[in-house]
């Protein structure tokens, strides 16, 4: 590398402070070494000083760790399924599963100096943050390292999955040398060199196999190698060593971002990975969610044209009046878990990554009737897109149903060219969607590799110890910190205080699932002839479209209250109440009946006149595949029918109740919005049912505009019609959104209203990533 303007010094000065061992904290100081005279700018006369740990100890106490036992794959595989129509279909989800483990396995078992050792791919993330203060910013820039033996839910969810490594310097310089070519030059070499100097320890483990301790306690022969990168647009521009707007995956050159070049070769600047055997930077750039579809084409690009074409389109006093509107319909959405309210609107200047993927759950039904049906199509395609994309794990059927969905949005996007909003999409950050399917090829679930990792782990690693420092030598005392919260979590693995990532109860829960499941996967040979068969991570229970059920639905802790079901049919205003808790207690004792029971005679129904229980909530539990729900994606939901929640107003919840067969219209679900959440005994048999007032879909296709299924409530004689079914007929929550039509919405309407304002309604496809996955 092309160093010679560059000097290290490692500095005698370690961090004193932390009285503990290994991985403590030293820095070394890199400087200019051309030509400095007293009249050079500043930056070249000073020193930069980098603090970092031993790269070598900090993976070799990450592989050790008995936290990941378990939780990790110590070779590269080839997992397959068979999908419904019983092809076989390989299955990419960890780092370990894909494409490019493999190979590079291939090449350490193909060199006889390495054959037989276990290739340890080492993950590196770079990311910015700022911490502000009164009087004023600072800047940090934390180096993250993983491995890519740990699972994607290890390194979403562990705390030690993923740690800092290392504080790069940001240089600056006076205005006037901003944009002066040779320090933009320096600031690059300057990121180069520090990162190739970090990585310096594992080196000579790139080549000669070292002896390791893994997560089972077993020492195995391991080859180190530089694997997959997380990084943001900008930090990638500075990896990839390009022009800003190129892309760093491909030679498309920025006028033809529209779609996928050829595979990008080098530039004269060399990027740290030239040091370092078998590694190309521009393949190692991994795909990044957060910053290139959520921040970017959601919502720096699609949201922003919606509102370009409104103001485009409509005098500017109209345009304020329907862009209030599109505020007001997104806070007018029922309450559903998980759901961010917006409350003042969509004041979209300071947005946070979480707020934008909060606006995509409820943007859709907002701008219909606002803005062509195409560029609502538009905006529907980029969303399944994306919700596609995020999925935790991948199967040849869903990698071609991402490919057709991103042909589908570069057809509909068209659209703004047409309405005169944009000229072209020459938008680096969009362009990079074309990688993706490659991407989880080569990498597993991009949700394992996310920038959100890296900016959730600021919080810990940086933002945290920050507040908590004296800031004046505020990094020192970040890395102190660090230091001693690595060390201790150590010693509670040590002691053995596990904490809860080892329950029973989800492995149970786990082989439950595994009964129910229709589709067994089937292991590939491991790597380099290594049985592969008894690895934990490969027993993962397959999530299949639509078969994720609830494992159990339970009533709340204790009922709200209890009455004879005479009063309280009367108190609730459902008259029909008694008759069908008889209906239903007829359809739970006579299994076998094949007919309808709303049409036996009453008089052949058990006869009821008991106490009922009634409870404000009832707690569902699912494995749901997608979810961010922590280790295992076990996932539990609360559903409310409660006539004032919070003591404010009145919450009763939607949700899918199976009725009919998979090939039936919405895959044979309907809605019911619960009513009544009951409990009673019947002949010493306790019933857990619910009340539900039935919505039906009015269509068998779903609507063309937004691609969701728009339902009514069932009426008779002027009522909405309701049903009692066992607590075990829901298929999970779902959210339903008013049918606004173009009609502008009252400025006094109030969401909890939602559900009996509307005469239809659209049932969310995007209100969570499980309803996505697994609806109708
Ligand atoms: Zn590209």
């Amino acid at each position: 590398m092309s160093c010679s303007k560059l000097k290290y010094t490692n500095s005698a000065r370690t961090i004193d402070e932390i009285p503990f061992g290994e991985a403590s904290w030293h820095s070394f100081k890199v400087r200019y070494t051309g030509e400095v005279t007293h009249a050079s700018p500043s930056w070249k006369r000073r020193t930069y000083e980098v603090h970092t740990r031993d790269a070598m100890t900090v993976l070799r106490n990450m592989l050790a760790s008995p936290d990941f036992n378990g939780k990790w794959n110590h070779t590269p595989y080839e997992e397959y399924v068979r999908s419904d129509d019983g092809q076989r279909s390989r299955r990419y989800s960890n780092v370990m599963s894909g494409r490019w483990a493999w190979r590079q396995a291939t090449k350490v078992a193909a060199d006889p100096e390495t054959h037989g050792s276990m290739l340890v791919p080492i993950i590196l993330g770079a990311d910015k943050t700022t911490v502000s203060v009164a009087t004023g910013q600072q800047e940090f820039h934390p180096l993250y390292i993983s491995t890519g033996l740990v699972t994607n839910e290890m390194r979403r969810a562990h705390r030690e999955a993923v740690l800092p490594l290392a504080f790069l310097h940001i240089p600056h310089a006076p205005r006037e040398s901003e944009d002066d070519p040779e320090f933009r030059e320096f600031k690059k070499q300057l990121y180069h060199a520090s990162i190739a100097h970090i990585l310096d320890p594992v080196r000579p483990a790139m080549s000669n196999p070292v002896v390791v301790r893994c997560p089972d306690g077993h020492f195995r022969r391991a080859i180190f190698e530089i694997g997959p990168f997380i990084a943001d647009y900008p930090e990638q521009v500075l990896l990839a060593t390009i022009v800003q707007n190129w892309c760093p995956k491909c030679l498309a050159r920025p006028e033809e971002l529209d779609s996928k070049g050829a595979p990008r070769f080098r530039d004269q600047a060399q990027p740290f990975t030239d040091q370092f055997p078998r590694a190309d930077i521009h393949e190692l750039l991994s795909p990044d969610l957060l910053h290139q579809a959520v921040k970017g084409t959601f919502k720096d690009h699609l949201v922003e044209w919606v509102q370009q074409y409104v103001f485009a389109n409509n005098a500017a006093k109209d345009a304020k009046a329907i862009m209030d509107d599109i505020d007001r319909k997104i806070s007018a959405v029922p309450v559903f878990p998980g759901l961010r309210r917006f409350h003042e609107g969509r004041n979209f200047k300071q947005w946070t990554g979480d707020d934008s993927k909060a606006l995509m759950k409820v943007f859709v039904p907002a701008i219909v009737g606002h803005v062509p049906d195409r560029m609502v199509q538009a905006i529907v395609a980029f969303l399944d897109f994306f919700y596609l994309a995020r999925r935790s794990s991948h199967t040849t059927d869903s990698l071609a149903e991402m490919e057709a969905t991103l042909v589908r949005f570069h057809e509909v996007r068209e659209v703004f060219r047409d309405e005169g909003i944009r000229d072209d999409f020459r938008l680096p950050r969009q362009h990079a969607l074309v990688h993706y399917v490659e991407g989880i090829k080569n990498f597993g679930s991009l949700t394992g590799l996310c920038s959100s990792i890296t900016e959730s782990k600021h919080i810990d690693a940086v933002k945290e110890p920050w507040r908590h420092s004296s800031k004046n030598n505020p990094l020192i005392e970040i890395l102190v910190k660090n230091t001693r919260r690595h060390k201790m979590a150590a010693a509670r693995v040590e002691f053995g205080e596990r904490g809860m990532l080892h329950g029973d109860v989800l492995l149970g829960a786990k082989a439950e699932m595994g009964l129910a499941m229709p589709v067994e996967p089937e292991i590939g040979e491991g790597h380099d002839g290594g049985a592969v068969g008894d690895d934990d991570a490969l027993l993962d229970v397959i999530g299949v479209a639509g078969k994720a059920k609830p494992l159990v639905v339970e009533m709340g802790k204790r009922p709200a209250y209890t009455r004879s079901i005479v009063t309280l049919a009367e108190e609730v205003g459902q008259p029909r109440l008694q008759e069908l808790v008889r209906r239903f207690l007829f359809s739970q004792i006579y299994v076998d009946f094949e007919g309808d029971f709303e049409t036996v005679p009453l008089g052949d129904c058990p006869p009821f006149s008991g106490a009922v229980s009634v409870f404000h909530n009832a707690r569902a539990t699912f494995y749901a595949p997608s979810e961010e729900a922590g280790p295992e994606g076990m996932h539990s939901e609360l559903f409310r029918s409660t006539p004032a929640w919070y003591g404010q107003y009145e919450r009763r919840d939607t949700v899918l109740v199976q009725n009919g067969s998979e090939d039936d219209v919405m895959r044979g679900m309907v809605v019911g919005r619960v009513m009544l959440l009951m409990q009673f005994t019947h002949e010493d048999v306790r019933y857990s049912c619910a009340l539900v007032e039935w919505f039906l879909p009015v269509d068998d296709e779903p609507d063309p505009v937004t691609g969701m299924w728009i339902v009514k409530p069932e009426m008779v004689h002027g009522r909405r019609n309701v049903g009692v079914i066992h607590l075990d007929c829901m298929v999970r929550a779902c959210h339903l959104i008013g049918l606004y039509g173009h009609k502008r919405l009252d400025k006094d309407f109030h969401f909890a209203d939602s559900h009996v304002a509307f005469k239809g309604f659209y049932l969310n496809r995007y209100a969570d990533y499980h309803s996505h996955e697994c609806g109708p």
